[in-house]
């Protein structure tokens, strides 16, 4: 098979400035990037719809190997077949980050015949949207040392500043530093670091934001520290709202891009799903759902994690509801739950797709729970056997639900038929989701209820620590939040190496912090990593500049 780069060369793309009229947008709200790319001002949101029934389609998937099951690319191969089939559609996806770009996983713009283009500027600098929120961000990390070296009237406690430093690139030595060494001129010296910048507060603000005035209110309200006096301090306080909001400005209007197949698709905002909720912004489903009959989009992780806060966090504070959630599944994901060897998940073997089922159920058991119709999708692979598929397809069919074997990688949107027919019927007699939890519970209560009911925990236990996050979180009068757990994305247990269906496990909450101005409490379990190291083969390795300007081995 060819490379994704060199299919991507053999695709025809219509000027993005057509894509767009295919949607009916108005060409007063295009904010265009050359050709291929354009931003949609969020004004396009107050001209009349003519999708007064959109459906939305939610992406989710089993627990993951390391190298991803395929939900990008398998949304994008759905939104190609339901193109195919003469339906108005759009993607809704999240921009890239540039650290896995470079390190371990490499692009998130899909793969094979199922790719959104140019996927060498979606995967390096796009519309410049994570520098504006890295330079947002550090704006306001440099706001506080300065103001602390002027004198600090705010009363600022350098040992309890909470706001860190971020930069969109894997840099492990950068997690923990000194600031301020060299003397008098050089400012306070203090404990600080950095973290990736798909962690920043400041990026799950950009995604959770309705408007300008919404993202103002969350700015406003984001926990900066405390004084001297364990007083909280908000960036409100720093009175650079104003330039924050300017620095944003460009970044917060939904940049538009296509498919292979010029399937229309906004790739917008990209916070990670472990330490923030995981999905593309909110404008970014709005603006899918504003101007196409069917909106497509994904959830990071499995959906213990991304779905969880999709529906929870996102869908509760935007008003949305899918209509039908499509569960990614691979045979080489089940081998791995069912306990074959990860070196050998090639290697055709019925009995380990079988006792890795367990794994699968889980993830419907969980998606009924939010009340919502599923498909599970099985994302094929070159090495896959029918053998292997029937299983799955027996498995599921037995429960008297809908599944479709996809081949969207290898055939483009002709191969994700059968899925796109199977979400038409899931979709049909959708109800209202139902939460997990409350937000009037108490923040125990919702821990509890995520840990058992979608993880399958027996027991939640909270450190020391955590009992005091807990106390300083009802001092902050924030309990009415909702929470983002951050857990192991490779396990639905809180322990990486528990694969399958882990029962009878307890969940160790570590830490919980407070972001006020994303609107949510991120509950720590384990080691969550805010900075990721590189690889020691980096995927940038294999990323070349042409002679005639063109871009390989990226994506
Ligand atoms: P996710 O969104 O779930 O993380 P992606 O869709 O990004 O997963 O896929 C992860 C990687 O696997 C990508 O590099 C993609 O090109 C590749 N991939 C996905 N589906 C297939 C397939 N059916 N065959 C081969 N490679 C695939
Ligand atoms: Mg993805």
């Amino acid at each position: 098979m060819l490379s994704d780069s060199e299919i991507a060369k053999q695709s025809q793309p219509q000027p993005i400035s057509e894509i767009a009229k295919s949607l009916n947008i108005d060409e007063q709200y295009l904010i265009p990037f050359g050709n291929e790319i354009t931003k949609i001002n969020i004004s396009a949101l107050t001209a009349p719809s003519q999708q007064k029934d959109s459906k939305l389609i939610l992406v989710s998937a089993t627990t993951p190997t390391r190298a991803g099951e395929g939900k990008t690319t398998t949304t994008i191969g759905l939104g190609q077949a339901f193109t195919q089939l003469g339906d108005s559609v759009c993607l809704a996806l999240r921009e890239p980050s540039l650290g896995p770009c470079m390190g371990m996983k490499g692009g998130a713009t899909g793969g094979g015949y199922s790719q959104v283009i140019p996927a060498d500027r979606i995967n390096l600098h796009f519309t410049g949207d994570f520098h504006a929120i890295t330079a947002a961000n550090n704006f306001i990390s440099a706001t506080i040392d300065n103001h602390i070296f002027h004198g600090n009237a705010l009363n600022i406690d350098p040992r309890q500043i909470v706001w860190r430093r971020v930069m969109d690139m894997n840099d492990r030595s950068l997690r923990k530093i000194v600031l301020g060494l060299g003397g008098k001129m050089q400012g306070i010296p203090r404990e600080g670091g950095f973290d990736i910048t798909a962690a920043s507060e400041i990026m799950a603000i950009l995604c959770l934001a309705n408007d300008f005035n919404d993202l103002k209110r969350r700015l406003n309200n984001t926990l900066i520290g405390y004084s001297y006096a364990d007083q909280p301090i908000f960036v409100k306080s720093l009175g650079i709202t104003g330039a924050l909001l300017a620095l944003l400005r460009d970044a917060l209007h939904p940049n538009l891009v296509q498919s292979l197949e010029g399937t229309p698709a906004f790739i917008h905002g990209g916070p990670f799903a472990n330490i923030a909720h995981g999905c593309n912004s909110v404008l970014a489903t709005k603006m899918a759902m504003h101007h196409a009959e069917w909106a497509i989009t994904e959830a990071g992780f499995g959906f213990d994690l991304g779905a969880e806060k999709f529906f929870d966090i996102k869908c509760r504070m935007a008003e949305i509801d899918p209509a039908a959630v499509v569960l990614v599944t691979t045979v080489r994901a089940l081998k791995m739950h069912g306990g074959m060897d990860k070196n050998h998940l090639t290697t055709a073997n019925t009995e380990f797709v079988t006792q890795g089922l367990e794994n699968l159920d889980k993830h419907i058991e969980n998606v009924q729970l939010f009340n919502k119709n599923l498909v599970v999708a099985c994302n094929r692979f070159a090495d896959d056997t029918d053998e292997e598929i029937a299983i799955i397809r027996q498995h599921v069919e037995d429960k008297g639900l809908l599944f479709a074997e996809s081949n969207h990688y290898a055939e483009g949107g002709k191969g994700a038929i059968e899925l796109a027919e199977k979400v038409k019927l899931a979709a049909e007699d959708s109800k209202p989701f139902e939460p997990v939890y409350y937000l009037q519970d108490s923040v125990i209560e919702k821990i509890r209820k995520i840990c058992t009911a979608m993880y399958g925990a027996a027991d939640v236990a909270f450190t020391k620590e955590a009992e005091k996050d807990l106390r300083h979180v009802e001092k902050l009068k924030l309990t009415m939040l909702p929470v983002c757990i951050a857990k192991a994305p490779s396990s639905l247990s809180d322990d990486p190496m528990l694969h399958g269906r882990p029962r009878d496990f307890q969940v160790t909450v570590r830490n919980i912090q407070v972001n006020a101005g994303a609107g949510f409490l991120v509950v720590l379990t384990g080691d969550i990593m805010r900075m990721p190291g590189l690889p020691k083969e980096p995927a940038a390795m294999n990323i070349e500049l042409l002679p005639n300007g063109d871009i390989t081995g990226v994506g």
